[in-house]
């Protein structure tokens, strides 16, 4: 009669533990990869509260559409596998009490969300006015740079041409600017001017939530450049 021994009954635990543990092993690695982040983004809806920006023809305030292409930029991003942290995810500003030196406090809790997230790109969203009325088309700004200049560069190339060739059938440049938020930190930083509520062709497309949803698809398709190209 074959005896099976307690080193054999132990053995074969350990075998078939091994195997159970195989397809699981696999399956959380595989998990975990499609988990792992490809970088952090601060995404910065301008303005808020009592400050609305710059306010369209039809009364639209820069502030609200600043708001709605920054959510729908936040589940882009998210898309693809990017970490979002969001200055403001509603419609007040960041200020407190609407009092005495409030954008001066609006900006400065931007700064240390910023700070506290150490991004690999912080996106702020504004929308434009001009003089004149004939003035289309968004616009990448940066900072005194290389990185800001680089980032703001292959941004703009995108929205070049996915859709300021389209709608006003021309190419923009990225603009060096001296704006506190690209300015605040060292973390890679570029303002987009998402159009000119001075214009009212700009106006319409940034009121329209389906044109929102092409534009920030395309920017966090220029974030994910962006992000790659930091890892080269
Ligand atoms: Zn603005």
């Amino acid at each position: 009669m074959y005896i099976i021994t307690k080193k054999q009954i132990i053995a074969v635990i350990l075998i078939l533990a091994f195997l159970i543990s195989l397809p699981l092993g696999i399956y959380g690695t595989i998990t975990a990869a499609a988990e792992e982040k490809i970088g952090t983004v601060v995404i910065d809806a301008g303005h808020g509260g009592v400050d609305g920006g710059v306010v369209g023809r039809t009364g639209i305030k820069e502030s609200d559409i600043n708001l709605s292409v920054s959510k729908i930029l936040k589940r882009e991003l998210e898309k693809n596998n990017i970490k979002v942290v969001m200055t403001r995810e509603n419609k007040d500003g960041l200020y407190g009490e609407a009092v005495g030196g409030f954008k001066k406090r609006d900006m400065e809790a931007r700064r240390d969300i910023i700070l506290k997230s150490k991004p690999d790109l912080v996106i702020s969203i504004h929308a434009n006015k001009w003089i004149s009325s004939e003035r289309r088309g968004i616009q990448v700004f940066y900072d005194d740079t290389l990185k800001g200049e680089k980032a703001a560069t292959v941004m703009q190339e995108i929205l070049n041409t996915h859709l300021n060739n389209d709608e006003i059938g021309r190419n923009l440049s990225p603009q060096k600017g001296d704006y506190y938020i690209t300015k605040c930190t060292n973390y890679v930083s570029i303002i987009i001017e998402c159009g000119f509520l001075s214009n009212a062709d700009d106006e319409r497309n940034l009121i329209s939530i389906d044109y929102q949803k092409t534009l920030a698809r395309y920017i966090a398709s220029g974030a994910v450049s962006i992000l790659k190209d930091s890892f080269d």
